[in-house]
């Protein structure tokens, strides 16, 4: 096990923000990540477990135990269509090395950035594919039990982004690899418009065609990671679609200023509104500024950290954000990533808490 002291975290993160950890370990094992567990528990410093960085604001004052970041490498074919993939490969890579292999259920994953370990923990999903279709189990170590287990995607409890491991049992399991079934010769899927919209109708476009196409539309609207691009400094979208009564929809679809407004089934009664939409509507325009934060130029979902961002800047903003939605349409935006470390009091919930170690 390496251990490494006082290591800055922006550099690790995608919206490249962020304080020290107090003690770093990179865990390219199970036998490693076992250890990184004994050292914290043993010093009682907090753990906090790290992939790819980018579903996360990590605070100014960084985390002050133990930042475990999980490097586990490895793409086993274990069958047609099976896989069994370390959590610290990049999960952009894997879906390349699958489309290649002309399998299908993730090509519309493409450019989704972060590592194989991070996609069960909020059931990554976009264009209409989720990562729950294609897992087939996630292998864990059981911070309760100190012990390998294998979870069931039955047991996962994959919702909209979301699952055990970033609600009931948040803090429980550390993600060691994942097994996915992929459909071999499969057709892609095309479910979305934005995508529908590349390909002539009757056609059926080859997986690597699909791949390319989504990356090409996630580049468009900054959800594409690229050093050049200022944009793409985020943490992806930052809030997530949120489900309201039909009551309330019926209510503000009445004013004329929300007769435009995207909604989908949302449930029994319940109706899905785009937070993008909202966003924009309360008076937050793609490009408005705070300092450093700013809302993405390409889409008004993404704070990104226009230079120099520190993580209260952008926190200021997103809640700026949150009450201003709430004041215009009544509808409480809930965050996608996470907050890891000290923020300030009034930051609503969500903070990540120490793992149980
Ligand atoms: C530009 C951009 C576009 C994005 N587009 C999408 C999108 O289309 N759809 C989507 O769903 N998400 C999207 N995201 C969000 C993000 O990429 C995914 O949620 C990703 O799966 C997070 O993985 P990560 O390895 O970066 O996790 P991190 O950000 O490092 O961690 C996120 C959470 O997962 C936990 N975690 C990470 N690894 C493990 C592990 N091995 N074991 C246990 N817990 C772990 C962490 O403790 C933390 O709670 C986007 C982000 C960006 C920056």
């Amino acid at each position: 096990m390496i251990l490494q002291e006082n290591v800055p975290l922006a550099p690790f993160t995608t919206f490249g923000v962020g304080g020290p950890a107090r003690y770093f370990i990179p865990a390219a094992s199970p036998q490693d990540v076992r250890e990184a567990v004994s050292f914290s528990g043993e010093r009682n410093e907090p753990l906090f477990v790290l992939g790819g960085g980018s579903n996360l604001l990590i605070s100014d004052a960084g985390w002050p135990g133990v930042v475990l970041r999980v490097e586990i490498a490895g793409v086993e074919r274990r069958g047609a269509g099976r896989y069994f993939v370390g959590a610290g490969e990049n999960w952009d890579a894997f879906v390349a090395a699958v489309v290649a292999d002309n399998c299908a259920g993730i090509e519309c994953l493409s450019g989704i950035p972060g590592t194989v370990g991070g996609t069960p923990i909020q059931n990554v999903g976009a264009y209409g594919q989720e990562v729950a279709s294609s897992i087939v189990a996630v292998q864990a170590f059981d911070l309760t039990t100190k012990s390998l287990v294998e979870i069931p995607n039955a047991d996962c409890g994959f919702k909209y982004r979301s699952s055990i491991f970033n609600s009931s049992a948040a803090g429980r399991f550390i993600v060691l690899g994942v097994e996915y079934q992929l459909t071999p010769g499969g057709a892609p899927a095309i479910e979305y418009a934005d995508l529908q919209a590349r390909f002539s109708a009757g056609t059926t476009p080859r997986l690597a065609e699909v791949r390319h196409a989504v990356r090409e539309i996630r580049a468009r609207k900054g959800m594409l990671i690229d050093p050049d691009d200022p944009d793409s400094r985020s943490a992806g979208s930052f809030f997530k679609n949120p489900v309201i009564s039909l009551d309330h929809y019926n209510d503000l679809a009445s004013r004329p200023e929300s007769r435009d407004m995207p909604h989908w089934w949302g449930g029994l009664n319940r109706v899905k509104l785009s937070a993008a939409w909202l966003v924009e509507h309360a008076g937050f325009a793609k490009g408005t500024r705070r300092g450093n934060a700013a809302v993405s130029r390409k889409h008004s979902l993404a704070l990104v950290n226009a230079g120099g961002a520190s993580a209260t800047e952008i926190a200021r903003l997103a809640a700026e954000i949150v009450a201003g939605v709430q004041a215009r349409f009544g509808v409480e935006l809930q965050r996608e990533p996470l907050y890891v470390g000290e923020f300030a009091r009034s930051e609503p919930p969500a903070v990540a808490d120490a793992w149980k170690t």
